[in-house]
């Protein structure tokens, strides 16, 4: 699923959009798109390759309003100027963007054909284009809701009708769409990044929801009828947050942004007069707190490891039974919810699709689930309703970098706080609060080591594979070192729990294999010589 940009007011659309796709290079795509109306007209241009393709092709003349923008990672057909997005209608009356996937396109497509409709793409997304020119309506969100019901699959979508050119129509089921707020203007888009620079006061719309959009307002209802009343949501980031400094590439800038994520993480969250941590985001009294008998932690990916750590505090902190598991296994396996048992879903981006299904799945079982999430009012902070987040800032970077290290402080704090409640002496609370107040600048002592990293990182760089080793919380750092080496260095790399390696993967390990050892300074530490 890729990006979407669109706005509709007094200003030329091409250059806010085409600055909105340029913020949203960053999920990876392979062709880019534009459409605008002007003068009951549609324009279109789009490009197979990056932005800067698409920008080149556009034409001086290229301007009006409303317009609209995307950039595709193609699911059907391949990436081709033809099958990148807007599609249109054979007369060129509506444009459309989608994210996501029509599953039953081909059936679809084959209605359409016995009709006599000519296709111009292999995509799965022109069936719409056609359907909702086609449906019978007063309005073109009347059209849209027909069209719609006659699809299942994921879709954001935002649509334009050249003879309407006051609205534009954006719609959402299990890919993110959101409305950007604008003086006398709107934009929409699937990704806040792409509307930072205009306005900071967004809606997020829900699965399920459409709106029409004009330039002073929007109306949002459900698919099947029935307005709906949305709260705008003030957006803390700023556009210099997207940007990257003096960094080469956001990795690296995300990276040495750790010290202060951390901080943001702590900060307000570090209570003194109690030695325990302060999380009113979870909305739970400490009455509820002590009748939770078991946690279970799900995430993808590094999301997922950070939640092994996390298990790992709350159950030494704590003394609750703790164990994360992989979202996307979860929710495949018809879980046991159990009345007792506190479900914690964590994602950076609050969109991860199998977190988000495995959310759905326990709500609807009974279950009581919390969110740690960084972006603040993403659906999975929205359908949990509570929880911690991140404040780490926009991570741009597709690898988890900082929101990792952040992930793994919001659950110390976490294990402080249900420590405190329970066992943990407010002597060793307070330890474990100025351990967590000097954390940021150990974390940037850290980083300024950059270079010998460096210099050991070229001793390794022939090596073909590469071990990381740890126990227990060791065990987790070792699970994302080596996720880290496999996803930004293509080289293979295996975790292993410490005194596992004698079972089996010691016989692979022969002289110039590098294996890293995690090694905290803790009562494990001579189990390790
Ligand atoms: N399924 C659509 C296509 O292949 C949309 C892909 C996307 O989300 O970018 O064109």
């Amino acid at each position: 699923m890729c990006g979407i940009v669109g706005y509709i007011g007094p200003r030329n659309a091409a250059p806010i959009l085409l600055a909105g796709l340029y913020r949203l290079e960053y999920r990876g795509y392979d062709s880019a798109g534009m459409a605008l109306v002007r003068r009951n007209r549609l324009s279109v241009c789009k490009r197979q390759g990056r932005v800067g393709a698409l920008e080149a092709a556009l034409p001086n003349s290229f301007a009006g309003s409303p317009g609209i923008a995307h950039t595709r990672w193609a699911t059907h057909g391949e990436p081709s100027d033809a099958n990148s997005h807007p599609h249109c209608d054979a007369e060129e009356r509506v444009a459309l963007v989608h994210n996501g996937i029509i599953e039953n396109a081909t059936s679809l497509r084959k209605k359409l054909e016995k009709e006599g409709v000519v296709f111009a793409s292999e995509t799965d997304s022109e069936v719409l284009a056609h359907l909702i020119a086609r449906a019978e309506g007063d309005t073109l969100e009347a059209r849209v809701r027909v069209a719609l019901a006659q699809v299942t699959g994921t879709y954001g979508l935002a649509v334009l009708d050249a003879r309407h050119p006051d609205e534009l129509v954006v719609a959402r089921n299990g890919s993110p769409v959101i409305i950007g707020i604008g003086d006398g203007e709107m934009f929409v888009a699937s990704d806040a990044a792409a509307l930072i620079r205009h306005t900071r006061q967004i809606v997020h719309l829900d699965d399920g929801e459409l709106a029409t959009v004009r330039a002073d307002g929007f109306e949002s209802s459900m698919l099947e009828g029935g307005r709906t009343d949305k709260t705008p949501l003030a957006l803390s980031w700023t556009d210099e947050s997207f940007d990257k400094g003096n960094h080469e590439h956001y990795m690296r800038k995300e990276i040495a942004e750790q010290g202060e994520s951390v901080r943001r993480t702590l900060r307000g969250r570090l209570d003194r007069r109690f030695q325990t941590a302060r999380l009113g985001g979870l909305e739970m009294a400490a009455r509820e707190l002590l009748d939770v008998r078991r946690i279970k932690i799900l995430g993808c990916g590094s999301a997922y490891i950070a939640g092994c750590l996390g298990a790992n505090m709350i159950e030494q902190l704590a003394r609750i039974p703790a164990h994360a598991e992989q979202a996307s296994e979860f929710r495949y396996r018809n879980p046991v919810i159990e009345k007792d048992c506190l479900y914690i879903a964590v994602s950076q981006s609050g969109e991860t699709f199998d977190t988000l299904a495995a959310v759905q799945e326990i709500k609807r079982k009974g279950g009581a689930v919390l969110g740690v999430v960084n972006v603040v009012g993403s659906t999975i902070a929205r359908e949990c309703g509570r929880g911690i987040y991140l404040h780490a800032g926009p991570e741009v970077s597709v690898v988890s970098t900082k929101t990792f290290t952040c992930t793994a402080v919001a659950f110390a704090l976490l294990a402080i706080h249900l420590g405190r409640i329970r066992d943990l002496s407010p002597a060793q609370g307070g330890r474990l609060i100025a351990a967590l107040e000097a954390l940021p600048d150990q974390i940037e002592q850290v980083d300024a080591q950059e270079a010998q990293v460096a210099e050991l990182a070229k001793a390794f760089s022939s090596a073909n594979d590469a071990y990381f080793i740890g126990r227990t919380w060791g065990y987790a750092l070792a699970m994302e070192g080596a996720l880290k080496l496999k996803e930004i260095s293509y080289l293979h790399a295996e975790a292993y729990p410490a005194s596992e390696l004698k079972h089996g993967p010691l016989a692979l390990i022969e002289p110039g294999t590098p294996t890293l050892i995690v090694l905290p300074d803790d009562e494990l530490l001579a189990k390790n010589h």
